[in-house]
Order: C-alpha cells, then structure tokens, then sequence
C-alpha cells in the first residue's frame, strides 16, 4: 500500500499540485483595510434596520428546501437599482469567484487560451490553470497603464478564447482608457469579459455598450458594496452567452440565505451607494496625504483602495499592524509590484487613524 501522499500524488492532477491557494489572512481584530470591504456596516445605528430585516427575512425563509436557482427576486432587484437592460440576461454566482470557475470550466478546459493583462485579479490564472487552460498574462507598463501594442500584439498571436479585462483594475486601481479596450474588444476572437467588481467608484460602466458588440460581457459583485459575506457576484449580457455559461453552473449555486441577504440589502442600495460616495472623498483625501510622505508614490485610483509604493514597504506593513491596521502587501505579487501596499478605503474615522499612523511611520 502506498503511502498518502504517494496517492495524492498520483491522484490530484499536476496542473492542481503546482497551484498555490489564494492567501487569505485569518479574522483581524483592529482597523481592517485590506480586501474592499464596506466598514460603514461593520456596526452602528445605519446597520440596525438592514440586520433586523435580514434576520426576519432568514426567518421565513424556506431553508430545508432546495433553492430556486433562477433567483427571479433577486434578479428583477438587480436589473431595478443597477439598470440591467430587458435583453441581458444575468446569472449569479456565489461571488464573482464562482463566476470566474463557470468561465474558466466553459471556455478554458482542456487547453484553451486566455489573456489577462498583469498584474490583476490573482483567481483568473487560478482557475485557469485549474482546469488546464492556458494562461497568458500581458504586463502593464511600468507605472500600471495599459500597453496595448503588446496587448494587441498577444491576442494576434495567442488567439485567446477569453480576455480578462477589469475596470477599474485590481491591485493598481487605474481605470484604461475606453478607446484603448475598444480595440481590444474588436481584435478578440473570443469573448471579452469586463470585470466591473469597482465600478461603483468609478462611476463608469461599459453596461450601456456591449450591445454594439459581439463578444462582450459585464461581470461585477456586490461585495464592494456592502455584502462581502453574503457572497453574491453577477455577469450579464446577450442571452446566447450566459445560457452557455449556465450549463456549468452547479444546480443550486446560490443559496436561499444569500438570495434574502442580497435582496434586504439593495434595498438599502440607496445608503450603500452614499457608503461609495463617502470612501470616493476618502480615497482622494488619501491620496493626497500619501502623497505627501517622503519617498511614497500613490498611484491613481477609481476604486475602493489606493496601490501606494513606499521605499520599504515591507517594513510599513509590519508598522502599521504593530497599530492595529492591517492592509495589503503586494511586493511579492509580480515584479511590477516592488514595495507596494494597496490600501482598502475605509471610514473616515479609520482613515484618520491610518494617516496619523503613516505619518509617525514614513519619517
Ligand atoms: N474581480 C475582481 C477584480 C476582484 O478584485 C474581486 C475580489 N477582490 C473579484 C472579482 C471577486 O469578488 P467576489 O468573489 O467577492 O465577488
């Protein structure tokens, strides 16, 4: 009899053994700005009513039963506050995660090509890998805008079936130009997905284009808005698509307490869009303060964070925890990313906090 790990080995495709797991750090229990969550809910009097309607709606809810899976609630609340056209169809995932495994399994198995341009958001070369796709990133230059001579130059070249593009991007924050995806989107031989995970702050959206093309989908999430924990991503678009995608969906993907939750919580979307509009003026008052730390380079941001370069980031990091602020080293990530930490937007208050600290820290 072989040993365990001798049968791991045998068993587990290789593609999966040379994978890492996404790296997520364990509960912090000080001022946490590190993966884009909203901490305008962590508590207070705003949050009381959205718990308590949460709680009665779990209550009635029909938890023995399976799910309904087509979501027809959830879904008309989406297409009404974020202005789903009639002729998208959506599906829904738990998180845009999932959505990015439905792609992957549809489009990349078994070879299939995909182009991400670098660095982005770590799950698509994930999930591509997984599912042994081929994965080609095509890095940005060097201060994080697109180069799309090389980008262009790769889809000539590699004919990727799928094309990763987020807007505005994760880690570097920066929004590309839209005459710049354009072509992108008309030299693809294969679909384009916009990832618009922060549109919110951006206040831009390619949602009223796809139409005029072929090839485009919208994918976003409502974790940057308030329901991190709920688990909820979208994608929507021309029906002819998203009833492929859906064929890879697991059955009952999204369960009857997430539905609830995501449906309680738009209906707050008014309050959830003046959480944005508050981190918007954080993120441009951050901006401003890192700015001016001796030796610290912040980066554009139309997002919920903001990518900064420090002349030790390391050592910033491992500071601003002995503070009691967890944020996000991205050193390691890829070589575009020495000495960098992203910067989650939190309150005002938390904002206060984490500024005074940088300034006692970057002497
Ligand atoms: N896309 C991008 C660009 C992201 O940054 C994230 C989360 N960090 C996701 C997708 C996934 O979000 P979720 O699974 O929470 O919907």
């Amino acid at each position: 009899m072989s040993s365990r790990d001798d049968v791991v080995a045998k068993t587990i495709r290789p593609e999966v053994r040379a994978l890492k797991a996404y790296p997520v750090t364990p509960p912090w229990p000080g001022i946490k700005l590190e993966l884009m969550e909203d901490a305008h809910l962590d508590a207070g009097p705003s949050t009381a009513a959205m718990r308590r309607e949460i709680a009665e709606r779990v209550a009635e809810s029909a938890f023995n039963r399976y799910p309904d899976p087509s979501a027809p609630a959830l879904k008309s609340k989406l297409r009404e506050k974020l202005g789903i056209a009639a002729q998208h169809d959506i599906l829904i995932g738990t998180g845009s995660d999932e959505i990015i495994t439905m792609l992957s399994q549809a489009i990349l198995a078994g070879g299939g090509t995909v182009v991400s341009l670098e660095p982005s958001f770590a799950v698509f070369k994930n999930a591509a890998l997984a599912v042994a796709g081929r994965y080609v990133g095509v890095p940005l230059r060097a201060d994080f805008t697109l180069d799309l001579d090389a980008t262009l130059a790769a889809i000539t070249r590699e004919q990727p079936r799928l094309i990763w593009v987020v807007c505005p991007n994760n880690p570097t924050g920066n929004q590309y130009p839209d005459d710049a995806v354009e072509q992108i989107i008309r030299a693809a031989p294969g679909l384009v997905i916009i990832d618009e995970a922060y549109e919110p702050f951006a206040q831009r959206s390619w949602m009223s284009r796809i139409d005029e093309f072929p090839n485009v989908l919208i994918m976003r999430t409502l974790s940057k808005i308030g329901l991190a924990g709920v688990r909820l991503g979208y994608i929507f678009g021309a029906p002819a698509w998203i009833s492929e995608i859906n064929k890879v969906r697991g059955p009952f993907n999204v369960g009857v307490l997430q539905q609830v939750g995501a449906e309680v919580l738009l209906d707050h979307y008014d309050e959830l869009k003046h959480h944005a509009a508050l981190m918007i003026q954080e993120r441009e008052r951050l901006q401003v303060e890192l700015a001016k730390l001796p030796g610290v380079t912040p980066f554009p941001s139309l997002a919920n964070f903001v990518l900064a370069r420090f002349p030790d980031a390391g050592a910033v990091f491992d500071a601003l925890k002995a503070h009691g602020i967890l944020v996000r080293n991205l050193s390691a990530m890829h070589p575009l990313m020495a000495n960098t930490l992203r910067i989650s937007i939190g309150t005002a208050e938390q904002m206060d906090k984490l500024i005074a600290a940088l300034k006692v820290i970057c002497v």
